[in-house]
């Protein structure tokens, strides 16, 4: 990746399943001509072949391999090739846990798919990770302390405040969504979250945005409320959210 298109974004997405939207080519056109750089997460390894191709014609689409704890249980047998393709790709996403499963042995397997997997970034000297963590952030965070696995993003981190506290003194990243900014709880988390580091995030297709799935050009103006929030000006937001993309790639 150049130093240059790094330096030359003009907005973030940290988060978007670039791959589920009905026409991809047109979400990572868009991408291009709005240079928004783009974490584009997948679900399973088998996958990631075909966002990884269109991140070569389109710069700033950046791939991400990643297995969703949701899917875990249907595709654990892909962990070996989740594993080999971390050794050469720079993002890994969608990872993490999902305890809204109460069932122990399903939480047990995604601990043990999600534990392999820091190891595997930690040896191969870390990568940058866009993490699930929907009621599990306390023993996501107590994984990631455990085996550090470079710079780990909590994507729509809905968690109690006191584990906010701790990824935060943990050195994690976080990216805020417009079902954030309109939440309540939401509000009151990215009041806390440092703003050196925090990115934005569409999830699209899967969140809401004025009646449309949210895409990485539609989300840019959540600066705003976030802008709010903080009590800053918007300017503010989108340039520390451009050059905490830039301190990430770092
Ligand atoms: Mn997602």
């Amino acid at each position: 990746m150049m130093i240059e298109s790094i330096a030359n974004g003009m907005g973030v997405d940290a988060h978007c399943h670039i791959d589920l939207f009905p026409e991809p080519v047109a979400i990572a056109t868009e991408i291009q001509r709005n240079k928004i750089h783009t974490i584009a997460v997948t679900n399973a390894p088998s996958v990631f072949h075909f966002t990884a191709n269109l991140a070569k014609e389109h710069s700033f689409v950046h791939p991400a391999a990643g297995l969703h704890p949701e899917l875990v249980k249907t595709h654990c047998g892909e962990l070996p090739l989740l594993i080999e393709l971390i050794e050469n790709t720079r993002f890994v996403g969608e990872v993490g846990l999902d305890f809204v499963t109460t069932n122990p042995d399903d939480r047990k397997l995604q601990e043990h798919v999600f534990g392999k997997m820091l190891e595997k970034c930690a040896s191969v000297g870390g990568r940058i990770l866009t993490i699930h963590s929907r009621r599990s952030s306390g023993r996501v965070i107590e994984m990631l302390e455990n085996t550090p696995p470079g710079k780990a993003i909590l994507h729509w981190f809905s968690g109690p405040k006191k584990d906010l506290l701790k990824a935060i003194h943990l050195g994690c990243w976080f990216s805020i969504n417009p079902a954030m900014v309109r939440s309540q709880t939401g509000r009151a988390l990215i009041a806390r979250m440092p703003k050196d580091k925090t990115l934005l995030e569409s999830d699209g297709p899967f969140v809401n945005d004025g009646g449309m799935p949210s895409t990485p050009s539609s989300i840019q103006s959540i600066t705003k409320e976030i802008s709010e929030i903080w009590d800053c000006t918007e300017d503010d937001v989108r340039k520390s959210v451009n050059d905490n993309f830039y301190k990430l790639m770092m």
